[in-house]
């Protein structure tokens, strides 16, 4: 996948605000986030979508979802989360991610940069 921007993140050939690695998955800060932590889980594997990604990936993505969850919960205190993972003309990167979207009461003005100082471990 020559032209995969995801896969270029996984080989680190474009550079991303990476916060949890592990054999199977990789979750970085969205470049143009909803709101202040908004982080995409993906696989290192490039699978297009939900159609098309195998069922053992999707339990490696939740399982990373939740420690994200709890690092997000712990360090920033949002008031919810929003899970969304887009398939079809709504899905502008052909390489699967689950977006975890932190929610709050009052609007947060904070930087990528700012938050990744605050997340990253
Ligand atoms: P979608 O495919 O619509 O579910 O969303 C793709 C998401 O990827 C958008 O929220 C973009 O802001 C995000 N995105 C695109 N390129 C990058 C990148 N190089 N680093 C981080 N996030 C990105
Ligand atoms: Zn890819």
């Amino acid at each position: 996948m020559e032209e995969c921007i995801f896969c270029k993140i996984i080989k680190g050939e474009i550079p991303s605000k990476k916060l949890y690695e592990d054999e199977h998955v990789l979750a970085f800060l969205d470049i143009h986030p909803e709101s202040p932590g908004h982080t995409l889980i993906i696989p290192k594997e490039h699978h297009k979508d939900m159609f098309l990604i195998p069922e053992n990936e999707l339990t490696n993505i939740m399982k990373s979802a939740k420690v994200m969850m709890n690092r997000l919960e712990e360090k920033l205190h949002p008031d919810g989360f929003r899970l969304v993972q887009n398939n079809g003309i709504v899905q502008e990167v052909k390489h699967f991610h689950l977006h975890i979207i932190p929610v709050y009461q009052e609007k947060e003005e904070k930087t990528v940069e700012e938050i990744y100082e605050i997340i990253k471990k």
